[in-house]
């Protein structure tokens, strides 16, 4: 600063003595006047560069830092060094506030800020989605302007954000959503919004599930204990009732003892740690002793036939597609009246494998072939469980064939009878360990 003032003083004073020398040969006046016109440029010189830098000032980022002379000039390139510092540091601010931005921009959660009167500050896209809101549009509003739904505006207005809350169906999209408020710095809001739709529905499903399986067990135990009930106050029983009586308690009985299997079967393929207990299945023999256990279950009532038409081998679990392929051809079997006919078939499709069962049943309505393999979904109840059905099968056969990565595809007309195909990925496919494949009738 000192150094500021002796230079700032320097020309001055120069000026000053030649004022003194001019005194001394021109005279006072003239001398004085000689000061006066000195004063007056070097005071117009100095307004100048305050001129120049009020100009640039107005607008430091468009405009050149102006060429300074003298003092000016140093105070000048040290007012650009400055700005471009505090250009430099503000560029590294807002990248970093992007940064921050797109990150939570990227998290699978709702995100909005508010400000402690419930005014939308900033919001992700998520939170765009799951609150109907625009994040450019709408900064400024109150949330509860935007999102109207009662139990939202009367969550907000309780301040009791300890727990969080679940919107069911929310108006834009018709999502769950689990919504938490944070309180944070200087009485801010973080409203963070999850969605829970796939959960909720997972819930509902476990509690569809668990009811039928209670109605699905009811029935059969309740004619057991009625039965038991009324031979217990029967001391005089005859022999022909109490056979009859007998008979239908263990018909109920084996109902549920083929629904628990069943049940026990889905669990097993559901549990995560039972990993497939693969082998190469020789498809010939696999497939013959299928077909005599279908002649037995069809108790010659039926016509079967087998058509090998791939000698291929599959590359899987004996049990699982053991169970299957049973499941499919008693099917065909359960819902084909007397004297119809049944192909059970083996063949290549491109370069994938296909099991088949066709029968000349009496077929499927297109309405309900999407929700066959539904856990308990039957078309027609009564039929199902006269023929000792426990809807699960085609469950358990989709639950096998995904195992296996292959597709159930199910070909149906009312009336005119069904194709169940299981099509395996050329991945299980194995060459043939034999050559003859063939028509077994
Ligand atoms: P279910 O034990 O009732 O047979 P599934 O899961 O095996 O249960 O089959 C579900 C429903 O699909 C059956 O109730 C039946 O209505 C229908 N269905 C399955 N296979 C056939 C078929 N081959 N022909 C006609 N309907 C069938």
């Amino acid at each position: 600063m000192s150094d500021y003032w002796w230079r700032a003083s320097v020309v001055p004073l120069v000026f000053l003595l030649f004022s003194l020398l001019f005194w001394a040969i021109f005279g006072a006046l003239t001398a004085a006047l000689f000061y006066v016109v000195f004063l007056l440029l070097y005071m117009f010189l100095h307004v100048r560069q305050l001129v120049a830098l009020d100009y640039w000032l107005a607008d430091p980022d468009k405009r050149i830092v102006p060429d300074g002379f003298g003092l000016w000039e140093e105070a000048f390139i040290r007012i650009n060094r400055m700005m471009r510092q505090h250009r430099e540091e503000h560029a590294q601010r807002v990248a970093a506030l992007q940064h921050m931005e797109q990150a939570i921009s990227a998290l699978p959660e709702g995100v909005v800020i508010l400000d402690e009167t419930y005014h939308i500050e900033w919001c992700n896209p998520l939170a765009e989605q799951h609150f109907g809101v625009d994040c450019k549009r709408d900064i400024g509003q109150q949330i509860t302007y935007l999102a109207r739904q009662p139990e939202f505006v009367q969550y907000l207005a309780l301040h009791d954000f300890n727990e969080p809350m679940v919107l069911r169906g929310t108006r834009q999209n018709g999502l769950s959503l689990s919504i938490k408020l944070i309180h944070y710095g200087n009485s801010k809001l973080l409203l963070i919004s999850s969605d829970i739709t796939h959960l909720e529905r997972i819930e509902t499903m476990r509690r569809d599930f668990v009811a039928n399986v209670s109605h699905e067990l009811r029935t059969p135990l309740t004619v057991v204990t009625g039965f038991v009930e009324t031979l217990n106050d029967m001391p005089n029983l005859e022999n022909g009732m109490a056979r009859r009586a007998l008979y239908l308690m263990s018909e109920q009985a084996r109902h549920m003892e083929r629904l628990v299997d069943d049940l026990l079967a889905l669990s097993r393929l559901e549990d995560v740690r039972n990993a497939l207990q693969e082998e190469i299945l020789d498809m010939s023999v696999f497939l013959h002793t299928l077909y005599q256990e279908g002649q037995t279950l069809s108790a010659e009532k039926h016509v079967l036939r087998l058509e090998l038409l791939s000698s291929s081998n599959l590359l899987g679990s004996r049990d699982e597609l053991h169970s299957a392929f049973v499941n499919l051809i008693s099917n065909a079997i359960r819902y084909t009246p007397q004297g119809g006919h049944i192909l059970i078939s083996w063949y290549a499709q491109g370069d994938q494998l296909v099991f088949s069962v066709q029968d000349s049943g009496i077929g499927i309505a297109q309405k309900h072939i999407p929700r066959l393999t539904e856990r308990f979904y039957r078309v027609d109840r009564s039929r199902s469980r006269e023929t000792g059905g426990t809807g699960l099968g085609l469950a358990i056969v989709k639950h096998i064939a995904s195992r296996h990565q292959a597709q159930l595809e199910i070909v149906s007309e009312e009336g005119r009878g069904s194709t169940f195909r299981i099509v395996f990925p050329h991945s299980r496919c194995y060459s043939e360990i034999k050559e003859d494949g063939g028509v077994v009738n």
